[in-house]
């Protein structure tokens, strides 16, 4: 399946299918229904067997860097890439654990990955989410602390968009085609699509922020955004997160301690936990809403 059907199918019988859309359907074009009808024809050759539960979402995580990128190396030569990796098990593990999700990992291995690759990975498997993880550095080394990072056309303060040079320096942008649909409907479809995934995206990274709040220091104004390509993918929530920064002493001491870095994964799974039960959360409003009387 194409990734441009990937999300229309999605977004018609998922995201709007299930009320979740803010959008009514009294809003859009005739070809949009028409886009809308093919849609559901192409689903409905495919059932889902009687009475089968859906999946459990499927949460990509993605390690930061790799093989011959080592991310940020720190003053007592800590590898941001090990970093990354060690705590993207744990949370995975964490994650796992709880029987709730399944989880996925766009690296288990030192191996370097391009960050196109990353996104694409999450779009192949359906990833209903997309964490980065990351400890870079900054060039003020008094800086630590985490954050967390959404993905925006602009950046919300010079660090941040410092950060998103450095991240996004070994690739290139990705673009998105739309194949078999008029250019309207695609560009009707891609801003509905762009916009819930907006709107999953700053709840996840509030939710986050919340979370790590309560475990480990935290950067000043710690809910940030800026062009990161890992964060291109049009359909699935998606964030970045600095667990701190390879450029502080402190703070790499700590990372390189098992302990801390179980203490971040801890507090990211609750953040996950809480977003999907805010989602379940909105979802049951939505259907009491519809009942009929
Ligand atoms: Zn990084």
């Amino acid at each position: 399946m194409l990734p441009s059907e990937l999300v229309t199918r999605r977004l018609l019988l998922g995201r709007l299918g299930s009320g979740a859309g803010v959008v009514g359907t009294f809003l859009l074009p005739a070809s949009l229904h028409q886009a809308m009808a093919a849609a559901a024809t192409r689903s409905a050759r495919h059932p889902r067997a009687h009475g089968a539960k859906p999946p459990a979402p499927l949460v990509m995580l993605d390690p930061g860097h790799g093989g011959k990128d080592p991310g940020a190396i720190g003053v007592s030569g800590t590898y941001e890439k090990q970093v990354a990796l060690a705590t993207g098990f744990e949370l995975k593990r964490l994650l796992e654990a709880s029987g709730r999700y399944r989880v996925a990992l766009t690296r288990a291995q030192d191996v370097f990955i391009p960050l196109e690759d990353r996104v694409a990975k999450a779009q192949a498997r359906g990833a209903t989410l997309f964490v980065s993880m990351h400890a870079d550095a900054l060039s003020d080394h008094s800086v630590r602390g985490a954050s967390v990072y959404t993905l925006s056309n602009t950046a919300s303060d010079s660090q941040t968009a410092a950060l998103a040079r450095r991240e996004n320096s070994a690739d290139r942008f990705i673009g998105r085609n739309w194949h078999g649909t008029s250019p309207e409907v695609a560009r009707i479809l891609a801003s509905l699509v762009r916009r819930e995934t907006r709107v999953g995206s700053n709840r996840l990274a509030h939710s986050i922020v919340d979370s790590l709040d309560h475990a480990v220091p935290m950067l000043p104004n710690p809910e940030r955004h800026a062009g990161f390509v890992v964060l291109q993918a049009a359909d699935i929530p998606s964030v970045l997160v600095e667990m701190g920064f390879m450029s502080n002493p402190r703070d790499e001491a700590e990372l390189r301690r098992a302990s801390h870095r179980i203490r971040v994964a801890a507090a990211m799974k609750r953040a996950v936990d809480a977003y999907f039960a805010a989602t379940a959360h909105v979802a049951a409003i939505d259907s009491a809403q519809r009942m009929p009387g």
